[in-house]
């Protein structure tokens, strides 16, 4: 097998891994980039991202103190509150520093626009236009300036590890199918969220959840795994989030017939407007609170037969285009953020008060992932990851606007200490006969006489994971999901595989049974409902449960159990 020797390898090219990467070159480390090369989640998935940060430019009685405790508070037991105390810590100097790149932060009236970001109790949410966008182009500037090389289009496959250290990682070329080694001392996994395992996501469609699985079969600890976020979204006639302030406008929610059904699914004490104004809080669904029924009652309707044949409801803006922005109170997030989205959408072609506008329920970002340390080291040494993949800097719910920062601050945490590891550590030899092994491995997956088709499989999981786990589950839903998941895994062995795209495809699924599964489990063990973690058959918060689960791989089988960081 080909080799290529670096320091650090970067797995990734989102927000986190050209941060880690930009960090450790500045550290003096030799760093190589290697992404599957379709997007990342930060590239316009939406008309606006939020990014935290608590600098009380816009409430004087916001700081460090309440930014943390709101973080505290949303998580309900599950976030390490050593990493919570360095991404509040480290907000502020991150803004500054995407500003000096270029990256353009919404201001009104001489001041940044923050608004009171989901979960949260004072406006500290600021604001980008075109979502994450400007901060992944920015940085991919500044990884061209210093040369960082970037392999684009190569998927990692394994990550190497001999006695709980990083020695390299197999990787696959998905457009010329050359299978390689790169040796290394250190690794940074940034490879965002695992939103391709439901029906509907937003996410590029290389978000597979490989980090995950990745670690997993490294013997990395993992946490959190059950906190999958779900939320709305626009299924057409654009792609899009459908954001949580649009709620105080009140809209009118249909099913496929042109009938209201939201009362249906109510317990009797609670009224449509009630839940409405409770959604506008946040975006992801979570049984905390009252809004929990709308993303229920649309989940039920779908399931029940009453949605269209998108798996969607039907929604009438007719409320949205009566209002007046200027007369709404200040405290509404509505005041500032319709109007950008009124024009968002209209910019993307759609005509609200014509247009059949549906929506459905999306997978959104893991709230979990790889145990990490506040330098971003994984329990394997040498693995380093951040952003989506990591766990730890949140919980049970997350602060609407921290996944991005978590990027920034833990991605440069990680570059910085990752270069400082490779500086103080030598590589791991790599056995010959072990890569011959593993190359031997992949290419045993090529079959141009399989009996599956690859995107059927990968539909079928989709298909399984959001109508049996995203936002109502139970324990006979999860068993659902374990078998159809097992199943998929047993027809992958006998998939078409003929070129190397659909090897890559292979790997992807394998990759999503495996992060189903850890799901799926945590989920099972979880006999409670907190946070974006509903059960119906246990649909209350119970104390009993209040310690975050852990998930580990030894000797190829899952240890699951609850634990402390
Ligand atoms: C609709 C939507 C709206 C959101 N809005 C916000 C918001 O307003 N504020 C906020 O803070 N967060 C928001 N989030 C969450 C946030 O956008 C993502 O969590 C974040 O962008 C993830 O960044 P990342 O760097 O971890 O990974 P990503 O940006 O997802 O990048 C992952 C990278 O890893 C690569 N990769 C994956 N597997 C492999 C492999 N095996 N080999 C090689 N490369 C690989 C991919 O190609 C990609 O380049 C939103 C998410 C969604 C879906």
């Amino acid at each position: 097998m080909d080799k290529i020797k670096t320091d650090l390898l970067v797995i990734g090219g989102g927000g986190a891994a050209l941060r880690a990467a930009l960090e450790a070159k500045k550290s003096g480390s030799n760093v190589l980039v290697a992404q599957k090369g379709i997007g990342s989640t930060a590239y316009k998935v939406a008309e606006t991202a939020g990014y935290n940060a608590a600098d009380g430019q816009v409430d004087p009685l916001d700081n460090i103190e309440e930014f943390y405790n709101d973080i505290i508070r949303a998580a309900l037991g599950m976030a390490d509150p050593r990493l919570v105390e360095a991404l509040v810590n480290e907000a502020a100097p991150s803004i500054k520093f995407l500003e000096e790149l270029g990256v353009p932060f919404e201001r009104d009236g001489g001041k940044y626009l923050e608004v009171v970001g989901c979960f949260a109790v004072r406006p500290r949410m600021h604001i980008i236009k075109g979502h994450g966008e400007p901060i992944i182009d920015a940085l991919k500037k500044i990884i061209r300036r210093q040369q960082i090389p970037v392999l684009n289009r190569v998927m990692v496959a394994k990550l190497l590890v001999k006695h709980n250290r990083i020695a390299g990682a197999v990787c696959l070329n998905l457009e010329s199918g050359q299978i390689f080694a790169v040796e290394c001392k250190a690794i940074f996994l940034g490879t965002g969220g695992a939103g391709q395992l439901f029906r509907w996501n937003h996410n590029p469609v290389d978000i597979t959840g490989d980090g995950y699985a990745l670690a997993y079969r490294t013997g990395a600890r993992l946490v959190n795994m059950e906190y999958m976020q779900a939320g709305l979204g626009f299924t057409t006639p654009v792609r899009s989030n459908f954001n949580n302030w649009i709620w105080s406008g009140y809209p009118i929610v249909k099913n496929n017939s042109g009938s209201s059904f939201i009362e249906k699914y109510l317990p009797q004490s609670i009224t449509v407007q009630e839940i409405m104004d409770a959604k506008s809080g946040h975006y992801p669904f979570s049984g905390r609170d009252a809004s929990k029924y709308i993303e229920i009652a649309i989940h039920r309707e779908i399931q029940s037969g009453g949605g269209t044949p998108n798996d969607s409801i039907v929604i009438d803006f007719a409320p949205l285009l009566e209002l007046d922005s200027a007369v709404l109170p200040d405290h509404l997030v509505i005041k500032k953020m319709w109007p950008m989205t009124r024009d968002y959408l209209i910019s993307k072609g759609v005509n609200l008060a014509r247009d059949r506008i549906e929506v459905s329920t999306f997978g959104h970002a893991i709230n979990g992932g790889l145990v990490i340390d506040v330098n971003g080291m994984s329990t394997v040494e040498g693995l380093f990851a951040a952003g989506e993949v990591a766990g730890g800097p949140h919980g049970a719910d997350r602060l609407g606007g921290n996944m991005l920062l978590t990027c920034q601050v833990f991605g440069a945490r990680s570059g910085k200490a990752a270069a400082g590891f490779v500086r103080d550590n030598q590589p791991v030899d790599i056995n010959d006969n072990l890569l011959a092994g593993e190359e031997k491995e992949l290419k045993s997956f090529f079959n141009d006489q399989g009996d599956f088709s690859l995107p059927a499989l990968k539909k079928q999981l989709q298909t399984l994971m959001w109508s049996n786990y995203l936002v109502v589950k139970n324990e006979y839903t999860l068993n659902q999901c374990l078998s159809g998941l097992k199943q998929i895994e047993n027809n992958l062995e006998d998939a078409q595989v003929a070129s190397p795209a659909e090897l890559g495809l292979r790997l992807e699924i394998k990759n999503m049974v495996d992060t189903a599964r850890m799901m799926c489990s945590a989920a099972l063990l979880r006999k409670e409902s907190r946070g974006s973690h509903y059960r119906e058959d246990y649909p209350d918060i119970d104390a009993n449960y209040g310690k975050p689960i852990f998930i580990t791989e030894n000797n190829d089988t899952m240890h699951i159990t609850f634990g402390s960081y």
